[in-house]
């Protein structure tokens, strides 16, 4: 089945032709809308050319049912975006290797040249012993002269090359932590992605028991969000996710981290901040939400309203992360039984969580 590849894996000659048609065929009868995303995986999924994504692929597609734009989504991040970033990884740390190497090669020199200096001197003292004339004085003079000569040269070579390996590193270090942000970030809506959320909770829990101060948690799910896509499609879902990310994003401080939970669930972590101010929070966004109204960007048709519905907890002193997420989901469902565009809060009569203002 392997169509022949150039080394950036694109697909040549008419071979290549036909394994594009044929991808784009598999698309159609399986009703996955061609994006470039998709495209790329179904070739690689004809071309063989990565087992374990030809592995997964097969299984989705001998389930037979519809494939759900999740798991095509899931498969290329795994496949293709973490696999960029590892190779971008990869490359930096090998470029900080070899410039770390330069410089150890141009510290031994340097030292080599440090103890013939140092034999040199060592030398000159017998000789201003045995001294006796001035010519022997003059030579033993030049011979000085001229190792020191060769000792400043070696330190001013050694100098620059440091200053070029600083900026080196800088430029390494800053590559180096883009691509950390990359990995961090959801690519559809720019707020956190699930790793630094989890990440996220795990430093404010260890805050929040550190420095005694209160923390709490803010998780929100679209209403209705099926109803959207199945009417709009897909890409206007995803309109709809990213419009909610920037409402929760306005109302946040920097120190709160705004992230996408799963597909259009998300959660906001707020270090030191308690129930109230995180409830005033939460309103002001399930408010903002509602009050815009939506136009559909390919169409401008209006999208009606969109509502969300959230679930505030604050952390109780020792709770496990999974048991203050699972409060705060119980509370989010509380509100879609109870009718959706609301939020529900820690009851009052629970223990009193750490922070709150004493009865
Ligand atoms: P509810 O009010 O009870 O939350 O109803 P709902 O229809 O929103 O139900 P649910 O939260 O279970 O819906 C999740 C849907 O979100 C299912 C899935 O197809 C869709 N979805 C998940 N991730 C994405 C995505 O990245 N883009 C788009 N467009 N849809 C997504
Ligand atoms: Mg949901
Ligand atoms: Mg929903």
């Amino acid at each position: 089945m392997a169509g022949e590849q150039d080394v950036s894996g694109r697909l040549q000659t008419s071979e290549g032709i036909e394994i594009a048609r044929k991808a784009l065929d598999l698309m159609a009868e399986k009703s996955v809308p061609p994006t470039p995303q998709n495209y790329a995986l179904f070739t690689h999924f004809l071309t063989d050319t990565n087992v374990e994504l030809c592995a997964e692929m097969r299984t989705a597609l001998d389930a037979g049912g519809p494939l759900e734009p999740t798991v095509l989504e899931d498969l290329y991040d795994r496949h293709f975006t973490f696999k960029r970033m590892q190779d971008a990884v990869l490359e930096v740390g090998g470029a900080m290797s070899r410039e770390l190497g330069a410089v150890v090669r141009s510290l031994e020199a340097a030292e080599r040249d440090t103890a013939a200096y140092g034999q040199v001197l060592a030398g000159a003292t017998g000789e201003l012993d045995e001294a006796t004339d001035a010519a022997s004085m003059k030579r033993m003079i030049e011979g000085l002269v001229s190792a020191t000569a060769r000792m400043q040269r070696r330190s001013r070579d050694l100098e620059k090359r440091l200053q070029e390996t600083h900026q080196e590193v800088n430029l390494l270090k800053t590559n180096l932590e883009k691509v950390r942000e990359e990995s961090m970030t959801d690519a559809l809506t720019g707020v956190a992605n699930r790793k630094r959320f989890d990440e996220a909770m795990r430093a404010a829990r260890r805050d929040a028991d550190l420095r005694n101060m209160p923390m709490t948690l803010i998780m929100c799910d679209i209403d209705h969000f099926k109803r959207f896509n199945d009417t709009w499609g897909h890409q206007t879902g995803d309109q709809i996710i990213r419009f909610v990310a920037a409402c929760l994003a306005r109302f946040s401080k920097d120190y709160h981290v705004v992230a996408r939970y799963g597909g259009e669930e998300f959660a906001i972590v707020m270090p030191r901040t308690a129930l109230e101010e995180a409830r005033t929070l939460a309103e002001k966004v399930r408010a903002t939400v509602e009050s815009k109204r939506l136009l559909r960007k390919s169409t401008n048709e209006d999208l009606g309203n969109i509502t969300i519905s959230l679930g505030v907890s604050q952390y109780r002193d020792g709770e496990s992360i999974e048991a203050l997420i699972e409060r705060c989901d119980t509370n989010l469902y509380k509100s879609k039984q109870t009718g959706r565009n609301r939020l529900t809060v820690d009851n009052a009569e629970a223990k009193a969580p750490r922070g709150a203002a004493a009865a």
